[in-house]
């Protein structure tokens, strides 16, 4: 039952109420682990990363990673949170092969970040979902089932990693919601660099929080679907969570609180443990680790050392360049796709027709190849060569493209952006017409070739025009420029 599902972005799904809730945990991008000097990188032979702390053999003893402290008064700055002056790590206890210690250390009670919020659009609606927390722990390592018969192995090298758990109100009300939220807190997490946002290596992992219920009745009984590594799979496990509850709850069932996976071959959601409370966990205060204590002046130097934040650099792209709010949220997408907007923009005055350029053209490029921001082979100063010459009247639009598509293809000749450009433009024969005397010519061979065209137009058929217009392209291989050929056919068709 692999079907495609459309996301559910009414607010009532068969008259309940849809709510969500967040818990995401991300990697934090440190080269060494929470508490030991073990390596995190991706990818090793197992257990080639894990250190005696991470073993957790006796007599070792954690000790604070000064970095992964740094990224979460990072990401509290970036979302508007409290960064706690004084936060407490604690035990959480509970057993399981890939957790030698038998507890992980993580902050319960006091966390390091508190409050915040992360706003978004959905479609054309302003949406701000509220931030409980943001607290740090350490990752376990890996149980492994493939390689083994009757046995499993246990790889240790993630175990230590750092994490940053961080948790939403219930706020969103909808798949199509929750699925914008993820978007744009994974937006955040890799802008201001603290997570590389890697899903499929685990770099970034949601856990949904779904019930239901009737409009005014108390919160429904959650159910939590674990690890949810691609957005595509995220919408289509919690429409399926949805409809399921639904029917539980139609058929005369009571929705258990559940922990429960998504598989995404079935498209279905199964439970995997009855979900335990914190009870369970006998969190208390680790007696290795003292209060994490962050001075004032350490969050203010953290603060005057980011970067322009995604939102503040979107308002300032609409302010500074004209743009509409829909171009501005779309080239603030990643970092490298501003820096390259903004670039092109400067060089040659045309911010319209740079955002145009970057969301069309070069996206679209972008996207049928394997090419990424930083393997562009059409530099910001090219593209923006390439529209002023689109701008000042050299070329026209279409023949931007075939310019465009040489660059690409560097086949440009030596020398500077303008160069290279005019270079492509003269070898391909793009430059328009825009000398009037030639093009006058044309005109008039038209003209008379077209009488059937001229009587309907003057007969007031608005199409005819158009056909005109088309022909005195076409005689003029394209080179005319529609706007002065517009203009000279009115006038000479009186
Ligand atoms: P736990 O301690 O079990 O992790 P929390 O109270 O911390 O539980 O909540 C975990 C997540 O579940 C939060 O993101 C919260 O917003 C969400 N949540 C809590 N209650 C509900 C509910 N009834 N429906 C949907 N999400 C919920
Ligand atoms: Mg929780």
């Amino acid at each position: 039952m692999n079907q495609k599902t459309k996301p559910e972005t009414s607010l009532l799904v068969r008259g309940y109420e849809v709510v969500i809730g967040f818990e995401t945990h991300a990697q934090l991008s440190t080269a060494s682990k929470i508490f030991s000097r073990a390596s995190t990188a991706f990818g090793a032979e197992p257990n080639t990363q894990a250190c005696a702390v991470d073993l957790a053999l006796p007599g070792t003893l954690p000790v604070m990673n000064k970095g992964a402290v740094e990224r979460a008064i990072q990401f509290g700055l970036a979302v508007g949170s409290h960064v706690a002056e004084h936060s407490v790590f604690a035990r959480k206890n509970y057993f399981y092969p890939d957790l030698p210690k038998g507890y992980q250390i993580s902050q319960f009670e006091i966390p390091v970040v508190q409050g915040g919020s992360v706003e978004f659009f959905l479609g054309d609606e302003k949406k701000s979902v509220r931030l409980v927390r943001a607290h740090l722990e350490e990752d376990a390592g890996k149980s492994l089932h493939e390689d083994f018969i009757g046995q499993s192995g246990i790889d240790l090298n993630r175990a230590g990693t750092p994490l940053l758990e961080i948790v939403t109100e219930p706020d969103m009300r909808s798949s199509a919601e929750a699925v914008a939220y993820a978007k744009e807190l994974h937006k955040i997490v890799t802008w201001i660099g603290i997570c590389d946002g890697n899903m499929q290596e685990g770099s970034f992992r949601c856990d949904a929080n779904v019930s239901v219920r009737k409009p005014g009745a108390p919160l429904g009984t959650r159910r939590e679907i674990k690890n949810l590594n691609s957005f595509k799979f995220m919408q289509q496990a919690i429409d399926f969570e949805i409809r399921w509850q639904i029917e539980q709850i139609e058929d005369g069932f009571e929705i258990q609180q559940a922990t429960v996976l998504f598989d995404p071959d079935t498209g279905e959601t199964r439970a995997m443990r009855t979900k335990e409370d914190a009870a369970d966990y006998r969190y208390f205060p680790d007696p290795d680790l003292p209060p994490l204590v962050i001075e004032r002046e350490w969050v203010e130097r953290v603060r005057s050392e980011m970067a322009e934040l995604p939102r503040v650099m979107a308002a300032r792209f609409m302010a500074d360049y004209g743009l509409p709010e829909y171009d501005a949220t779309t080239l603030t997408q990643s970092q490298a796709m501003a820096a390259y907007f903004e670039a092109a923009a400067k060089a040659c005055n045309q911010p319209k027709l740079v955002s145009n350029w970057v969301m069309g053209e070069l996206s679209r490029r972008m996207n049928s190849g394997d090419v990424t921001m930083a393997t562009l082979p059409v530099s910001a100063t090219q593209l923006a060569a390439l529209i002023g010459r689109i701008a000042d009247g050299t070329i026209s639009n279409n023949a931007g493209k075939q310019v465009f598509e040489a660059l690409w293809a560097a086949e440009a000749p030596e020398g500077d952006a303008l160069a290279q450009v005019d270079g492509l433009i003269e070898a391909k024969g793009l430059k328009q017409m825009n000398d009037t005397g030639a093009l006058d010519t044309i005109i008039d061979e038209v003209l008379a070739a077209n009488a059937k065209s001229v009587e309907e137009y003057r007969s007031g058929k608005e199409k005819a025009f158009n056909a005109l217009v088309g022909q005195v392209m076409k005689a003029s291989k394209g080179k005319a420029n529609p706007a002065q050929a517009t203009e000279l056919l009115k006038a000479k068709l009186g």
